[in-house]
């Protein structure tokens, strides 16, 4: 307990602007500051989405994501891509995305989903900005693009995919971002394994929250409902795995995180 409380984490990935926050923002970023995890980057996963998380994120002394997640390509218009740059200039602004292919809900046609990331990771390429990037059941079409497109700075989010999906990105130079799905006994278990192979450099973590509330967290948080003060959990879930001091783990991804941000 005593070196958890001693730990500086940073999510790289929390959903703060989905409404089960809207009634306790306070209390789950002051929980979230006890449990060592102070510095959180907000995903952006629409125009809307993405104005909101910067709103919030510079209101609350946090950093954002300005981005249209893959299910919301459908929606994307010649409007999009404008919003998204006058965002991605605010100082909190750290990266580009949400952005992506999801081939699992397929909630946007693909063809809509392939012409909007590629035009958020020109956009990221025009601003000099990382990638915040999402991606479900897409390989290897995923990586195709992105070494097409030649994408230096990205982050695969939430990573879940297979080891060859894994060597895919870290040959293009992807850093990988491990959330609770770890921490999953019945879908996460490969990841156990997987985690050894991300050199330490290369090793960022996030909660998703709400999303992907570890499932070996007991007990349960009430609704299920994920937070950022959880990260720890994952932290050493991830350090157990790769037989590592969760100090040392804890030192690198928070390393990690400021470097490819850039955040001060
Ligand atoms: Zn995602």
């Amino acid at each position: 307990m005593h070196a958890t409380q001693a730990m500086q984490l940073v999510d790289i990935g929390a959903n703060l602007t989905h409404s089960s926050f809207r009634e306790d923002l306070e209390s789950v970023l002051a929980s979230a500051r006890q449990h060592g995890v102070a510095t959180i980057v907000v995903t952006g996963t629409s125009v809307a989405e993405s104005r909101r998380a910067a709103e919030l994120a510079a209101a609350h002394g946090l950093f954002a994501t300005a981005g249209v997640h893959p299910h919301h390509a459908r929606e994307c218009d010649a409007a999009t891509i404008p919003a998204l740059r006058e965002l991605a200039r605010q100082s909190g602004v750290v990266a580009v995305g949400e952005c992506g292919l999801d081939f699992n809900r397929n909630y946007s046609p693909h063809p809509d989903q392939e012409k909007w990331f590629v035009a958020q990771v020109e956009l990221a390429a025009e601003l000099g900005k990382p990638l915040f990037l999402h991606s479900r059941d897409a390989h290897p079409r995923f990586a195709e693009i992105l070494r097409h497109h030649r994408v230096g700075k990205a982050v695969a989010h939430c990573f879940t995919g297979e080891s060859a999906e894994l060597r895919a990105y870290l040959d293009l130079g992807l850093y990988i971002g491990i959330t609770g799905w770890i921490c999953d006994e019945r879908r996460g278990r490969h990841l156990l394994e997987l985690v050894k192979e991300i050199p330490g450099d290369r090793l960022l973590l996030e909660t998703d929250s709400p999303y992907l509330t570890p499932r070996d967290l007991h007990p349960q948080p009430r609704a299920r409902r994920n937070e950022p003060a959880f990260l720890p959990h994952i932290a050493r879930t991830v350090a157990r795995a790769r037989g590592e001091p969760v100090e040392d783990l804890a030192a690198a991804t928070t390393r990690n995180a400021r470097e490819f941000f850039g955040l001060s």
